[in-house]
């Protein structure tokens, strides 16, 4: 098995619903993601996908919540915009992005800061 992994980053303001603590007060983070994809074999070229293709997915992506504020973008209009549900709704989205036949999303890594992340894998 091969796993090449991107990171990307964006910044934004979220407020945790029913949380009783700080986090339920309006704040931000600069969040950074880790994006890995595995194959069991390698294109033509030797790769299991061009990194380029994958940044792209992941900015895409990145760009529907960067400078945003989390609870008004869906699903975390309804959902928490916790790390757990937002590395949840990375892979979903970049999973549906990857058409490539044998290549699948491992998992995505969410951190909210320098000390805790979340990671959502099948
Ligand atoms: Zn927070």
């Amino acid at each position: 098995m091969f796993e090449i992994t991107v990171e990307g980053s964006f910044s934004s303001a979220h407020q945790l619903r029913e949380y009783r603590g700080s986090c339920e007060n309006l704040h931000g983070h600069n969040w950074r993601i880790e994006v890995s994809l595995g194959s069991n074999k390698l294109d033509s070229l030797g790769m299991v996908l061009d990194f380029r293709s994958l940044k792209g997915e992941v900015e895409a992506i990145v760009d529907r919540l960067d400078h945003k504020f989390l609870n008004e973008v869906p699903p975390f209009d309804v959902i928490n915009p916790t790390a757990e549900n937002i590395s949840k709704y990375m892979y979903e989205q970049i999973s549906g992005g990857i058409d490539t036949p044998g290549v699948k999303v491992l998992k995505v890594k969410v951190w909210e800061s320098e000390k805790a992340a979340a990671t959502y894998y099948e």
